[in-house]
């Protein structure tokens, strides 16, 4: 016989419906299912326990656990340099900043605000991975509560974390994100610290990027920023 696809064979308002299988006796009082149901819970009792009293017992996540998203922070500055690399990759577009620079400082370039959308995101982990600086890293923070909206807005002051306390995830992204990368260069300790002026002060020419590059031109040499 051919099936209507139109109209289901079995639904709530169908009472034309043929039972799989006859039920037995044992089976149509139901006891010794829930004569084994409660053995079952019974034997759990002696098992050791997985549960935690939370909040007065925490559970210390493992260093491959993605917890909420946090700024690393390095001798009391945060690595970031305002690239802006996180903010392009996030997909529900959590993240804000501004770049600013800096005068008297190896790092020149350093984000004067720096926003999560703590409402937003979704611990996709793919601002860690963009970041060429390893400036923002995912945290074992697991447990983040607000009252309102804007309270759910963490700015640098909430998110900057000293580096000793993110070191169980530095040393997870070292081994298993940066091995390739470090093969090359030493990323990602120093790495931050490109700065122009160092270069210049290298080369002791005492001009800016664009005046050396100008005097090249100006003797008739390709500009070039190697030397
Ligand atoms: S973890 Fe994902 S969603 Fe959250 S800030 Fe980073 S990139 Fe955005
Ligand atoms: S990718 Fe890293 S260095 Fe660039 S803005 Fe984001 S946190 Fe800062």
């Amino acid at each position: 016989m051919s099936q209507n696809l139109e109209q289901p064979v079995v639904n709530s308002l169908n009472k034309n419906v043929s039972n799989e299988r006859k039920l037995g006796f044992m089976e149509k009082i139901f006891l010794p299912e829930i004569f084994k149901g409660m053995w079952y819970t019974f034997k759990q009792m002696f098992k050791p326990k997985v549960t935690m009293q939370y909040p007065e017992e925490r559970w210390d996540p493992p260093a491959i656990f993605r917890g909420r998203p946090v700024l690393v922070e390095d001798n009391g500055q945060e690595r970031c340099v305002a690239c802006g690399l996180c903010a392009r990759a996030c997909p529900p577009l959590a993240i804000s900043m501004q770049a600013m620079e800096k005068e008297n400082d190896d790092k020149e370039r350093y984000p004067s605000f720096f926003e999560i959308n703590m409402l937003r995101c979704i611990y996709c982990g793919l601002c860690e991975e963009v970041c060429p600086e390893e400036a923002i890293v995912m945290s074992k923070d697991y447990d983040i509560t607000f009252e309102s909206r804007e309270d759910a807005i963490y700015d640098k002051s909430k998110l900057l974390m000293p580096k000793e306390e993110l070191k169980e995830r530095l040393d997870f992204l070292r081994e298993y994100k940066n091995r390739q990368y470090g093969q090359f260069w030493n990323f990602p300790e120093d790495n931050n610290i490109h700065s122009v002026r160092n270069r210049d002060k290298r080369w002791e020419t005492s001009l800016s990027l664009v005046e050396m590059l100008e005097e090249q031109k100006a003797q008739g040499k390709e500009p070039s920023l190697h030397k």
